[in-house]
Order: structure tokens, then C-alpha cells, then sequence
């Protein structure tokens, strides 16, 4: 369990994850209420919304993380590249490789003594992970992890994307759009204050940015279904 460092509270340490996850479920909510809405307006019929909603569902969450194993992959190969570039200098030159490190640390403001004092006690208890960090900014925290990131980004999408079908689900079909448009921008507003909270921004602007374009989305989404109104 790592030591609190810090007695105040910043938000860089829960910016991360909280932030993807914030966004996937945006993503989430706001497709697959469009979808069902769209859906809703065009067949009436649950059964159609549920097929509709659900395939929605699986489509996304599946693009969602397909495109971010395929992102956070290709940062993971920089990151690999870059540590073997890394500990092959180190391997040749460790003399050049101490000079960086010592420079680094100047130019973050210790004296010339501390600096080289610094980098050779680092260096000797673990040079690659000293350059890696302070060279290369790649920490055991920031790494990337393309699995994780690929399942969270599917599971926030799908987090999101329930809360639209069920609504439907739940809802007497005549009551459907409206209850489908409501709750769809509550969720977005929940999620717009709280992806503002974990970044530290002012709640509101956020939340009325996300509910504005939600209801614009949806609006425009559930008027194409009426265009394709059909008598079932
Ligand atoms: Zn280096």
C-alpha cells in the first residue's frame, strides 16, 4: 500500500481512469438512446427497440474497445521500443546515460552536486526505471495496458448503454420516447458533473455542454425515426 505522499487533495491520481470511464458511458448513453429513440418513434414495438438497443449495445461496446486496444497497443510498442533503446545505452555508454539523468535533474533546479549525487544513488538502485521515469515519463502507474483499457472502455460503454434500454423496457410503449429522453439526460448530466469532478472543473458548464448536445443527438435521431414511421 503506497505511503500518502500528499496531505492535499489533487486529481491527477483519479483523472485517468474515472475520465475513459466518464466518456464511455457518455458514449454509451447518448448512442443508444438515439438508437432506441430513433427505433421507438419509427416502429413502436418493443420487441424491434430491445433488438435495436441491445445490438447497439454490442456494436459499440465491441468498436469501443477494439479501437482502444488498438490505440493504447500501439503506445504500449512505443513505450517497449523506447524502454530498449533505453536499456541498450545503458548497457554501452552508462557513463553518458549518468550525464542525461544528471542534466534532467539541473534542469528541474538542483545544484550540479545534488544532481550527480541524485542520479548516481537512483542509478544504482535502478537506472532503467530512473531514466524510464524521468526521461521517457513512463511510471509503473502510466504505462500503457491495452487489455484494461480495452475491457473498461467496453464495460463503461455498456454501463451506459443499459440505461436507455431499460428505461425503454420499463416503460408502456406509448410512454416510451418520453420517458427514454428523459432519463437518458439526467444519466448525461450525472455523467457530465461527474466527469467534471474528477478533472477538478466548475460542475456546471459541463453538465450543460453534455445534456445540450444530448438533447440535440436525440432530438434529431428520434425525428428521423419519424420520418420512417412505420404501421406495425
Ligand atoms: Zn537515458
Amino acid at each position: 500500500m503506497a505511503r500518502r505522499l500528499h496531505r492535499e487533495h489533487h486529481h491527477i491520481g483519479n483523472t485517468g481512469w474515472l475520465r475513459a470511464a466518464v466518456l464511455g458511458a457518455n458514449d454509451g448513453v447518448l448512442s443508444t438512446a438515439s438508437l432506441v429513440l430513433g427505433v421507438a418513434t419509427a416502429t413502436h414495438a418493443h420487441g424491434s427497440i430491445l433488438i435495436a438497443g441491445v445490438s447497439g449495445l454490442v456494436a459499440g461496446a465491441l468498436s469501443m474497445a477494439a479501437g482502444e486496444y488498438v490505440s493504447v497497443s500501439s503506445q504500449a510498442d512505443v513505450e517497449k521500443a523506447d524502454l530498449a533503446v533505453e536499456r541498450r545505452e545503458l548497457a554501452t555508454d552508462k557513463e553518458a546515460e549518468l550525464k542525461e539523468l544528471t542534466g534532467i535533474y539541473i534542469s528541474r533546479g538542483l545544484t550540479r552536486e545534488l544532481a550527480a549525487q541524485v542520479a548516481q544513488q537512483l542509478s544504482a538502485k535502478d537506472a532503467l526505471a530512473a531514466h524510464a521515469r524521468d526521461e521517457l515519463g513512463i511510471t509503473e502507474e502510466t504505462t500503457a495496458r491495452p487489455l484494461q483499457a480495452a475491457i473498461a472502455s467496453a464495460a463503461s460503454f455498456s454501463a451506459g448503454a443499459i440505461v436507455p434500454i431499460a428505461a425503454a423496457m420499463l416503460s408502456p410503449i406509448d410512454a416510451v420516447v418520453a420517458i427514454v429522453y428523459i432519463i437518458s439526460l439526467v444519466a448525461l448530466a450525472g455523467l457530465g458533473a461527474l466527469g467534471a469532478w474528477a478533472g477538478g472543473a466548475p460542475l456546471w458548464p459541463a453538465t450543460v455542454r453534455v445534456t445540450f448536445w444530448g438533447i440535440v443527438a436525440m432530438a434529431v435521431s428520434a425525428g428521423i425515426g419519424m420520418l420512417f414511421h412505420v404501421q406495425v
